[in-house]
């Protein structure tokens, strides 16, 4: 575990999340060359900003930049202190940064309801790879490679459509699309924040 991934607890700062229609999420990311102090920050605050949300991934498109980055947690617990109070503590932290990510061997097929935080109050299945295989860099630009299965590979490529300028919904059928594409324009002007 590198420093990055040890400290972010302790202090972050918590970003804004776009939600859709908002144009960010539609634009293809840049690949990042620089790799620097200011990288660093935005992935600490990316994982800050997850885990408060909550959600279990974020792309950097989602807090409006364009940059091929995405930070993913499939196993961290979010208990509330007491029922009721609202508040939680999180505990048994996996923190995992994508810098670059490339998708291969993709194999298999598994459908799972999956709902996004720039798509409040949408869930819906959709079929994804079951395994598959990913090229990454860190934070400080060194190269990795990992097999992923299950939900950790449904996060993966749910946050790379992300980089992609693919919002979830664009998976389903047309029908079910224009729906929700209404449905959230909607909520949109309603203010609505229920991820
Ligand atoms: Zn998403």
């Amino acid at each position: 575990m590198d420093e990055i991934t040890q400290n972010y607890k302790l202090d972050g700062e918590l970003l804004n999340i776009h939600t859709y229609p908002d144009p960010i999420l539609t634009q293809v990311a840049d690949e990042v060359t620089d790799f620097d102090d200011n990288l660093k920050k935005l992935c600490k605050d990316m994982l800050y900003t997850m885990y408060h949300a909550p959600g279990i991934g974020l792309a950097a498109p989602q807090v409006g930049i364009g940059k091929r980055i995405f930070v993913i947690d499939v196993d961290y617990t979010r208990e509330e202190t007491s029922e009721g109070s609202g508040e939680y503590t999180l505990s048994n932290f996996n923190p995992q940064i994508f810098v670059n990510p490339v998708i291969k061997n993709k194999e298999g097929q598994i459908s799972y309801q999956e709902g996004c935080l720039s798509l409040p109050g949408v869930y819906e299945d959709v079929k994804r790879f079951e395994n598959i295989s990913v090229d990454f860099q860190d934070t400080d630009g060194n190269s990795h490679s990992i097999d992923a299965s299950e939900l950790f590979s449904i996060c993966i490529q749910h946050e790379n459509d992300h980089l992609d300028g693919i919002v979830f919904i664009e998976k389903l059928s047309p029908l079910k699309r224009n729906f929700f594409k209404k449905k959230l324009i909607k909520a949109k002007k309603q203010k609505n924040h229920n991820l």
